[in-house]
C-alpha cells in the first residue's frame, strides 16, 4: 500500500507544559476539533482519552507518553464543521503525550527526542513556572522547535501581557505573539490573528465554528503595535523577509514561510492566546503546527552507529533508506496487551518483516502494527519513515532499544536516563506473590528505565529505586491496580554517593602460593577526584608490560565492582578516576580473578585514604504559598538546609525557588499542607548531587549500620 500522507505532510508533535497548565484540556480540545474525539471529556470528569490508567485520572496528571494521531488542513483555507469533514485533513499529525509532573522529568525527555516539534503551554496567571523552565531547557537540548500557548485568558488574574514577559525573562527573547487576546478574565472573547489581521471569534458549542471579522476600531492601535513587534522580529530573524519586509512587499503566505522558517531555526519562536477551557484560540495553534512547526523532512538526518566497527552512520527521513526506528515508549494496552511505541527514522517496517534489535544482536518478526487514534486502534500493515506506530506483542523490546533492517545495522544514540536518587525496600504482601511481583517490576522497569529494581546484597532484600518519593509511589500504586500485586514497603533511603577530596595511590596484591596452583595479582593505582557528575574513569598507564594488557579488562572490572558496592558505607563510589600505572605478574600463577581482587583490594584502600566524603542529592524545589504563610514556611525550609534562591510575587501568591537535600524532603508535601491550611503546593525534581555536609558524616554511616541489622 502506498503512502496516503507524504513526509512533507507529517508532523510529530508534542505537548509539553507545568502541570496544570492545561496540557490534557487543550489535547482534548485539539482531538475534537481534528474529529478523532465524539465528545469532549472534562479533566474533572475524568473521561480524557489520552489518560489511561486510573490512577492518572484520579491525580489528574498524565504519567504515560501515549502517541494518538489526527488530521488537520488549515483553518484559513477551509473550515471543516463536521466529524466527517475534519477527519480527511490534508495534513497528519502524530500528538505524542508528554507527562506534566516533575517526578517524570525523564518520560519528558524520551518524548522530546522523538518529536519534531512542540506546542508548550503556559498558564495565562502563573506564566512561567519552575517545570516550563525545566522542560523548555530539554527542548533545547534536543533542539525541539516550539509554539508557545498562553491558555487560561479567561481565569481571574490572566495577563497577557505580563506571563509573555516572563517567558522573554526567564526562557527566550525570541517569542513572539502572532494572536492576541481580545478582552481579558470574563470579557475574553476572541483573538486577534496577526497575519491576516483579523478578529476570529470561536461560536457553535464547542467553539468549533470560526467566525473571522474586521478588527473593531477600539482595538486596531493595539492590534497594530503587536503586528509591528512581530514583523520586525521576524525581518532581524530571517533575511528573505527583511528584503521583503523594507521594500514593504510582502504578503500572508509570505509572513509564514519567514516564520516558519525562522521557527525550525529557533531565532523566533510563535506565541499564541487563548482558553482551551473556553475553547478559544485553540485551532489557530493547530494551524501554526502545519505552518511553522517542521516535517522529518526538514531537520537534519538521524545519527547512528555501526554496532560493531562503531563507524558514524546518517540516515535521512527517507522511504527509500534502509529501516531503523526507536522504542520510546513501552506501555500495557487494556484491549490488545502489550504495545511498543516506535518512531521510524528511515525506511519502511512492512507487517511481518524480520527486523534486528541492536542491543541484544537478537531477530524478531514484526507482527501486528497498529496506530493509536484518541478513541480507537487501527490495524496497519506497513509504517513509513517519519511516522510513529506501536507494535503489538513484542516483549524483546525495552525503552531506548533500536531496532532496524538486519542486513543495515544501525545504534541511534541512546536516551541518557539518570540514575535513581531513592531507594526502597518492597516485598509482597504474601509469599505466593513473590514470583509475580519480580515479573511485573521487571516489566515496569523496561518501560521506565529510571525505575530500578535491585537485591540488596547484605539482606537479600528487593530494593526499588526511582526519581522521587511520588514516583515510587506510583510504580506500587500500578503493582497494586494493573498487575494485582500488593506489597509492603519500607521507608524511602537516599541513594547517597560516596568521593574522595585527595588524590591518593594505593597498592593491592592478591597473592596465593602454598600447594596446588597459586594466585598472583598484584596493582598499584592512582585514585583522583572528578568533578561533580563525571562518574568514573578509568586509564591504564601500565608500562613495558609490568601487567600483561589481557589482565587489565580484569583490574577494571575489580574497581567497577568494588565501586558499586561502595567502601564507606555501602554507597556506590562517583566522581573519580582510576590510573593504574604499576603493578606486577607471575607467569604461572596470575589470573583474571587474582587481578581482579587485587584491584579491589587497592581500590577501596585508596577511598579510605582519600579523605573520603558523602554526595547526596539535591533538588530543585518551587513552593507557591499564600503571603500569610510565607514565613512559616520559609522557616521550616531553613530547618530543612534549604537555600532559598528566589522570593517574588505570583499573582496573589508567593513563589519560593529552593535547593534543598532530598534526605530533609520525605513527606514534605504533607508538612506543607498543615503549615499552609492545604493551600501552598510544591514541585520537586533532581538537580545535581553536592558534599554532605561534615557533621552529618557519622549519622549517615550510623543509619546505614541501623538499616543493614533491621
Ligand atoms: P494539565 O495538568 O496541564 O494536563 O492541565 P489540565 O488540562 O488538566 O488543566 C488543569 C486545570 O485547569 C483543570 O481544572 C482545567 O479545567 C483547567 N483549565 C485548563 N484550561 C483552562 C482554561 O483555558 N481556562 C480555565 N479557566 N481553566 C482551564
Amino acid at each position: 500500500m502506498p503512502r496516503i500522507y507524504s513526509i512533507e505532510k507529517t508532523r510529530n508533535i508534542g505537548i509539553i507544559a507545568h502541570i496544570d497548565a492545561g496540557k490534557t484540556t487543550t489535547t482534548e480540545r485539539i482531538l475534537y476539533y481534528t474529529g478523532m474525539s465524539h465528545k469532549i471529556g472534562e479533566v474533572h470528569e475524568g473521561t480524557t482519552v489520552t489518560d489511561w490508567m486510573p490512577q492518572e485520572r484520579e491525580r489528574g496528571i498524565t504519567i504515560t507518553a501515549a502517541a494518538v494521531t489526527c488530521f488537520w488542513t488549515q483553518s484559513y483555507k477551509k473550515q471543516a464543521t463536521t466529524k466527517e469533514e475534519r477527519i480527511k485533513g490534508e495534513y497528519k499529525i502524530n500528538i505524542i503525550d508528554t507527562p506534566g509532573h516533575v517526578d517524570f522529568t525523564a518520560e519528558v525527555e524520551r518524548s522530546l527526542r522523538v518529536l519534531d516539534g512542540a506546542i508548550v503551554i503556559f498558564d495565562g496567571v502563573q506564566g512561567v513556572e519552575a517545570q516550563s523552565e525545566t522542560v523548555w531547557h530539554q527542548a533545547d537540548k534536543y533542539k525541539v522547535p516550539r509554539l508557545c500557548f498562553i491558555n487560561k485568558l479567561d481565569r481571574l488574574g490572566a495577563n497577557f501581557e505580563k506571563s509573555l514577559q516572563s517567558i522573554h525573562q526567564r526562557l527566550t527573547k525570541n517569542a513572539v505573539p502572532v494572536t492576541i487576546p481580545i478582552g481579558i478574565e470574563e470579557a475574553f472573547k476572541g483573538v486577534i490573528d496577526l497575519i491576516r489581521m483579523k478578529a476570529v471569534y470561536f461560536e457553535g458549542d464547542k467553539g468549533e465554528i470560526l467566525k473571522v471579522e474586521e478588527i473593531p476600531n477600539e482595538l486596531k492601535e493595539y492590534a497594530e503595535k503587536y503586528r509591528n513587534m512581530m514583523l520586525e522580529k521576524l525581518a532581524e530573524s530571517d533575511e528573505i523577509f527583511m528584503e521583503k519586509y523594507f521594500k514593504g512587499e510582502f504578503n500572508e503566505d509570505e509572513i509564514r514561510e519567514a516564520i516558519r522558517r525562522a521557527c525550525i531555526n529557533y531565532t523566533f519562536i510563535p506565541v499564541y492566546a487563548g482558553s482551551a477551557l473556553k475553547n478559544k484560540g485553540v485551532q489557530l495553534i493547530l494551524d501554526g503546527v502545519i505552518d511553522f512547526l517542521p516535517s522529518p523532512v526538514d531537520l537534519p538526518p538521524v545519527r547512528g552507529w555501526h554496532p560493531d566497527t562503531g563507524a558514524e552512520i546518517y540516515r535521512k527521513s527517507d522511504d527509500n533508506e534502509p529501516f531503523c526506528a526507536l522504542a520510546f515508549k513501552l506501555a500495557v494496552d487494556p484491549f490488545v496487551g502489550s504495545l511498543t511505541y516506535i518512531r521510524v527514522y528511515s525506511g519502511v517496517l512492512k507487517r511481518g518483516d524480520t527486523i534486528l534489535n541492536t542491543r541484544t544482536g537478537e531477530t524478531f518478526r514484526a507482527g501486528r502494527i497498529v496506530r493509536m487514534h484518541a478513541n480507537h486502534r487501527e490495524e496497519i500493515e506497513e509504517l513509513f519513515a517519519g511516522d510513529i506506530g506501536a507494535l503489538v506483542g513484542v516483549k524483546e523490546l525495552k525503552t531506548g532499544d533500536t531496532i532496524c533492517d538486519p542486513k543495515h545495522p544501525i545504534r541511534l544514540e541512546a536516551i541518557q536516563f539518570a540514575e535513581p536518587v531513592i531507594w526502597m525496600k518492597i516485598e509482597p504482601k504474601t509469599k505466593q506473590d513473590q514470583e509475580k511481583m519480580g515479573i511485573y517490576l521487571k516489566a515496569l522497569s523496561d518501560e521506565d528505565p529510571t525505575f530500578k529494581i535491585k537485591v540488596d546484597q547484605e539482606t537479600g532484600d528487593t530494593l526499588i529505586g526511582g526519581m522521587g518519593e511520588l514516583h515510587l509511589e506510583i510504580m506500587v500504586d500500578r503493582l497494586k491496580r494493573e498487575f494485582k500485586v500488593e506489597t509492603n514497603v519500607g521507608v524511602p533511603q537516599v541513594a547517597y554517593h560516596e568521593t574522595i577530596t585527595k588524590t591518593v595511590e594505593a597498592e593491592g596484591k592478591y597473592i596465593r602460593q602454598s600447594g596446588g596452583r597459586g594466585q598472583y595479582g598484584h596493582v598499584v593505582i592512582r585514585v583522583e577526584p572528578l568533578e561533580r557528575g563525571k562518574g568514573f574513569e578509568f586509564v591504564n598507564a601500565i608500562k613495558g608490560g609490568v601487567i600483561p594488557d589481557n589482565f587489565i579488562p580484569a583490574v577494571e572490572k575489580g574497581i567497577k565492582e568494588a565501586m558499586e558496592k561502595g567502601v564507606i558505607a555501602g554507597y556506590p563510589v562517583r566522581d573519580v578516576r582510576v590510573t593504574l600505572f604499576d603493578g606486577s605478574f607471575h607467569e604461572v600463577d596470575s589470573s583474571d580473578l587474582a587481578f581482579k581482587i587485587a584491584a579491589e583490594i587497592a581500590f577501596k584502600d585508596a577511598i579510605k585514604k582519600g579523605n573520603p566524603i558523602f554526595l547526596e542529592p539535591i533538588m530543585k524545589l518551587e513552593v507557591i504559598v499564600p503571603s500569610e504563610f510565607l514565613g512559616d514556611v520559609i522557616g521550616d525550609l531553613s530547618s530543612r538546609r534549604a537555600k532559598i534562591e528566589l522570593v517574588e510575587d505570583q499573582g496573589e501568591m508567593k513563589k519560593i525557588n529552593a535547593k534543598v537535600p532530598l534526605a530533609e524532603m520525605f513527606g514534605y508535601v504533607t508538612v506543607l499542607r498543615s503549615l499552609t491550611q492545604g493551600r501552598g503546593f510544591s514541585y520537586m525534581e533532581f538537580s545535581h548531587y553536592q558534599e554532605v555536609p561534615q557533621y552529618l558524616f557519622d549519622v549517615i554511616i550510623n543509619n546505614r549500620q541501623s538499616l543493614k541489622h533491621k
